[in-house]
């Protein structure tokens, strides 16, 4: 019957997976989602991909959680985890609001009463909204008295913006995806923008059908190498060596842009000098490319009017991933290719609102819009903002926070919205930690791996049930909307934060969410200018926006830097082998990521009937000439070991990657890859090296 799939009404909205950003129509029918459509936003132009045009129907799912529920008393033990979320009564009993949150609360008051403000933490959710950020992380900062707070930008990019922050004072993308299609060359490293970013993928595709050179540097050779001009098929965890190679070359061959260094930077001596000792000749073994070709990249990027790197995970989750970052801002800025449009720096965010998350201060060493907690003019303006004495030092971030638990020291954590018991390294690790815990309080729309571990979980909001701003990697402001009410008596998070706070004495009285938006703007330089009215208006406004009326700033950093001087900082490298190097013992090299069909921890699109269906079991990929020495088909199940766990999952023959390495998607709960990486961290952004442990693979096992 037709008139089935006719909608009775029409919402507004944005994506809730990539930080593309796509805006989207959510065509509705008796309080359930149709359809989506693509809507005509500045990041996509009515195009979207397979998850955002498909992944809905995660938000009518049986599995929600539509009840308080609260651990049993004769529960089993929680670090012996067993996960069954059709049997979820045999763990947890139901309760009302009222008992749930006063429970939530109360064990967390107490913790702090006996054991002070350090032995409480909270997580907050990169895919919440910029005010549930914001509300969440002045929880903790004013309710728990500690600023241990993070979130999955610690697991992302976290070593891209500390080193971003460090060189030209910004942690944020110089300019829009949409460049691309100005720009002579683009380099894309680390980044598989056809899986993680699809509707970006479909801008480099069409520059690259105008004319753009397109450079990919990664060790699997991702879809968009057959577009490349070049594949810089470089060997995993030679980053540095790499691009220093290619810096060497520019400044040999006279290729540098002295105005733009002399007029924008400081520190370009001590880069010249660190990168005399890298020539292409003496890099080509190292990293596997071979000089003619290293030049050959060097100069092109140097030499061509507008020129743009893209990166992600690939770059970033090592532990030398910070200077890894500091590499491609050095070419960057010794060639001038930043400040124009058509150039400059762009590391592809992950999450749909880890850039605002990050921004609104969901980050242990951070207050909103990157003012450090330990800058005495920062905590003295928050301070007066919030009208209570904070904790001056900087917190712990996600994996810290997890050995603090081990440790005892850690007691009580609350969690909005993000699974760290399948998206931390070393897994076992995190739910061991988790389970040591006093207290665990979960807010979620599903019984996560992370929510089966707690003593009070709080049914949540899904994305389409809430109103709310969201922050893309183009810096981009834009209004999700409220499209169906939230089922059974799930509550809207903005709802739960507050009456959380409500127990633990702080007298909050926020109505709308534009009352938290407000308030944002009032310590946030970047957001000041942006009006709710004007949101709702135009839907999406590019920040830096510091007063009404500005028009936003997709390219920044036309005149000058966000930094002290004004000026960029070049910062050096060295090459830093990985933590954990392949040996006779565990010979292979695991990298982990995501999925076209399937996004992070899998619990929204495993549940959304279109992609699982797609994508429906744990696979490994793997190089088949690995596969034929192991004995293997594709189909078969293998095992894959670490020193850390293992898992066992079906073998996919895949070229893209390169012999000896595994590539496995972390979104399988029943083969949680996780369990296997490493917790080894990058010293300046903290983040786990997800991108490389070493393996070994045996034919067989149970998945
Ligand atoms: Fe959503 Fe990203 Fe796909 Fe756009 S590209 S539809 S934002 S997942």
């Amino acid at each position: 019957d037709a008139a089935l799939n006719v909608p009775d009404r029409k919402v507004d909205s944005v994506c809730p997976y990539c930080g593309v950003g796509c805006q989207l129509t959510y065509n509705v029918k008796d309080d359930k989602i149709l359809y989506v459509e693509g809507r005509d936003g500045p990041a996509n132009h009515k195009r979207l991909c397979v998850k955002g045009r498909y992944g809905f129907d995660y938000a009518h799912h049986p599995q929600r959680l539509t009840v308080p529920l609260i651990r049993r008393a004769d529960a089993p033990k929680r670090g012996d985890f067993v996960m069954n979320p059709d049997n979820v009564m045999d763990v947890f009993r139901e309760a009302s609001w009222e008992e749930a949150l006063d429970f939530a609360a109360g064990k967390l008051k107490a913790i702090l009463d006996t054991h002070g403000k350090k032995a409480l933490a909270g997580f907050g959710s990169a895919k919440g909204s910029n005010e549930e950020a914001y509300l969440f992380q002045k929880l903790v900062r004013t309710g728990f008295g500690s600023n241990n707070v993070d979130h999955c930008t610690r697991l992302c990019h976290a070593s891209s913006v500390a080193a971003l922050l460090e060189g030209i004072g910004s942690g944020a993308v110089s300019n829009p995806v949409m460049d691309v299609t100005k720009a002579d060359v683009v380099i894309v490293i680390g980044a598989n923008p056809t899986v993680n970013h699809p509707v970006a993928a479909t801008w480099i595709k069409n520059a690259v059908k105008n004319g753009t050179k397109l450079i990919v540097a990664d060790p699997r050779r991702s879809d968009l190498v057959r577009l490349a001009h070049r594949h810089l098929q470089f060997k995993p965890d030679t980053d540095v060596a790499m691009l220093n190679a290619m810096m060497h070359v520019i400044v040999h061959e006279g290729l540098v842009d002295e105005d733009f260094i002399n007029s924008r930077t400081i520190g370009y001596e001590d880069l010249k000098r660190n990168v005399e000792g890298y020539s292409p000749e003496a890099m080509a073994p190292i990293c596997g490319i071979d000089a003619e070709t290293l030049r050959d990249t060097a100069r092109l990027y140097a030499t061509s009017k507008g020129s743009m790197i893209l990166w992600g995970m690939g770059v970033s989750q090592h532990v030398h991933g910070t200077d890894n970052a500091r590499c491609l801002i050095a070419l960057a800025l010794m060639t001038g290719q930043i400040g124009r449009p058509g150039t400059g720096l762009h590391p592809l965010r992950g999450q749909n609102n880890v850039q605002g998350a990050s921004d609104a201060g969901l980050i242990p060493m951070m207050y909103p819009d990157y003012q450090r907690v330990d800058h005495p003019g920062a905590q003295e303006k928050f301070e007066k903002l919030w009208g209570m004495p904070l904790d001056t030092e900087p917190g712990l971030t996600v994996v810290e926070v997890m050995h603090a638990a081990k440790e005892g020291k850690i007691r009580g954590m609350y969690i909005m919205g993000e699974n760290p018991a399948m998206s931390d390294p070393d897994a076992n690790h995190a739910r061991e930690a988790m389970a040591a815990l006093d207290h665990l309080v979960v807010q979620d729309i599903f019984l996560t791996e992370t929510a089966y571990l707690a003593d009070v979980i709080l049914p949540a909001s899904a994305f389409p049930e809430k109103t709310g701003t969201f922050t893309n990697t183009d810096r981009l402001v834009q209004l999700g909307r409220q499209a169906v009410p939230p089922p059974g008596q799930a509550k809207q998070d903005l709802w739960i934060i507050q009456e959380i706070a409500r127990r633990i004495g702080l007298s909050w009285k926020y109505g709308h969410v534009s009352e938290v938006f407000d308030e944002m703007r009032k310590s946030m330089a970047s957001i000041a200018g942006i009006t709710w009215e004007r949101l709702e208006r135009e839907h999406a406004v590019t920040y830096p926006c510091p007063v009404e009326g500005d028009p936003g700033h997709p390219v920044v950093f036309i005149d000058q830097f966000p930094t002290a001087s004004g000026r960029a900082r070049f910062v050096p490298a060295d090459i830093i082998p990985a933590a954990e190097r392949p040996d006779t013992e565990y010979p292979k090299v695991l990298i982990t990521g995501r999925q076209l069909e399937h996004w992070h921890t899998g619990s929204m699109t495993r549940r959304a009937g279109v992609l699982d269906a797609i994508e429906p079991d744990p696979v490994a990929l793997v190089h088949p000439l690995d596969l034929e020495e192991l004995g293997a088909l594709p189909g078969d199940i293998i095992t894959i070991e670490s020193r850390r766990g293992k898992v066992a999952l079906y073998a996919r023959a895949d070229e893209s990657s390169p012999r000896g390495a595994v590539f496995v998607p972390f979104c399988y709960y029943e083969a949680a890859i996780n369990k296997l990486t490493n917790p080894a961290l990058d010293p300046f952004g903290k983040i786990p090296e997800f991108k490389y442990c070493a393996v070994r693979l045996t034919l067989g096992g149970t998945p």
